[in-house]
């Protein structure tokens, strides 16, 4: 069981009011808050450590690569990737898709190949995927859902079947509908069928237990932000075998082998795909953030969102004139919704006014919302900082709209 008032005490952010109410931060699904353990790691090693990374021979410039390559040490064993070279740190996971849409996609589908996406997906892992299949004149493939919003297993089958799918991305975790898709079982599909697979992680690995060699994903985005870190630093995790053969993502220095006037060669895995000075200080802080994370234990983590789930599920579901999308289970600590006919946008303010922080709009998941019929949905994320009171305010504000809208 988590002690949410201690874990509250750890976010200085959580203690202020905003608009003269308590604040009930419940948008963690789009950043989550970041505790002072993490600020404290940065500001320590601002302190204390900074200089650019496998550079320097001097002290300062050795305790800065330390830093950095135990962080990537940190993300590889959160994952439980099997060497640390399986890490690449990114800008998020936006940026370590589209690394894998250039560096792999690019250079190895053509004209008659397919890939398969789902309607689940953020636009971060469908846009370069369309990108990709407008570039290589390879075919796009999207899995619908079914009625309650899981994948449509026998489509996605029935994709595999057509020949000649070469890459497969998927969400692990839908940022709308919450859904749980089962990657396991996907990922065991596809490779049935010689496809390569990537999960996006960014909805789960804040929430769930991830282990990329019991998943054999081949490639796996998360981003910090959501998970405790700081914004600007995320990472992919790729196999080696498939690491080892791609082509650079982008080129400058730090990613090279040798530069000699007219042409030059790339340096190993992971340097390969992180060209010019990474986010030291942000590598610093997600490990700090995994640190905190570990400590309270990922399964404790999802318990305490399953059972704020439940409890928030049945309390809004007695809201009158509520919509709740996604199905009940197996799904994460979030619900998007709509009430009335109120725009999103007027309920996410009158929310505000009362404290309560929800997001409204299409949450990058513009294809998902024209499945569901609606242009925009509010969403109530929650994390480990938050509890049944926050739930209880969000159901009251709730009654403020209905009052001013209804
Ligand atoms: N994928 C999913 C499922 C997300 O929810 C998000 C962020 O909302 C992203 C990808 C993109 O993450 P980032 O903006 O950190 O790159």
């Amino acid at each position: 069981m988590l002690d949410v008032k201690q874990i509250k005490q750890d976010f200085p952010v959580l203690q202020q009011k905003v608009n003269g109410k308590p604040i009930a931060y419940l948008d963690s699904a789009a950043s989550a808050q970041i505790p002072r353990q993490v600020v404290e790691a940065m500001s320590q090693y601002y302190a204390t450590s900074h200089a650019n990374v496998h550079r320097g021979v001097h002290t300062l410039g050795e305790r800065a690569t330390s830093a950095y390559e135990e962080a990537r040490e940190k993300v590889a064993r959160f994952v439980n990737a099997p060497v640390p070279q399986n890490i690449v740190f990114t800008r998020g996971t936006t940026e370590a898709i589209n690394l894998v849409a250039y560096a792999y996609g690019l250079h190895n589908l053509k004209e008659g190949d397919g890939i398969v996406v789902t309607l689940l997906e953020h636009h971060s892992n469908l846009v370069p995927w369309q990108q990709i299949a407008k570039l290589t004149k390879a075919k796009l493939y999207m899995v619908e859902l079914t009625a309650e919003g899981h994948l449509d297993r026998e489509q996605y089958r029935s994709f595999l079947k057509q020949g000649n799918i070469k890459i497969v991305a998927v969400s692990y975790a839908s940022n709308v509908l919450g859904t749980i898709v089962p990657v396991k079982d996907l990922i065991a599909e596809a490779h049935a069928v010689g496809a390569v697979v990537i999960v996006d992680a960014a909805q789960s690995a804040p929430h769930l237990r991830i282990d990329v060699q019991d998943l054999d994903a081949d490639f796996l985005a998360v981003s910090g932000h959501k998970m405790l870190g700081p914004t600007g630093i995320g990472f992919l995790y790729g196999k080696g075998k498939l690491l080892d053969v791609m082509e650079p993502f982008q080129l400058g220095g730090s990613m090279i082998g040798l530069v000699d006037y007219y042409e030059s060669n790339w340096a190993e895995v992971p340097a390969r795909f992180e060209a010019g000075t990474p986010n030291i200080v942000g590598a610093v802080g997600l490990a700090a953030a995994i640190g905190y994370l570990t400590d309270l234990g990922m399964d404790n983590v999802r318990k305490h969102e399953e059972d704020l789930l439940a409890y928030a599920w049945d309390r809004l579901d007695q809201v009158e004139g509520i919509q709740m999308y996604g199905p009940r289970e197996p799904r994460t600590g979030l619900i998007a919704f709509n009430i009335d006919d109120t725009h999103p946008h007027d309920v996410s303010t009158v929310l505000d006014a009362e404290g309560v922080a929800v997001r409204a709009g299409h949450h990058c998941a513009q294809p998902l919302h024209k499945w569901l019929r609606v242009a925009a949905t509010n969403r109530a994320s929650f994390y480990i900082y938050n509890d049944e009171q926050d739930i209880d305010r969000l159901v009251t504000s709730l009654q403020k709209v209905k009052e001013l809208f209804g």
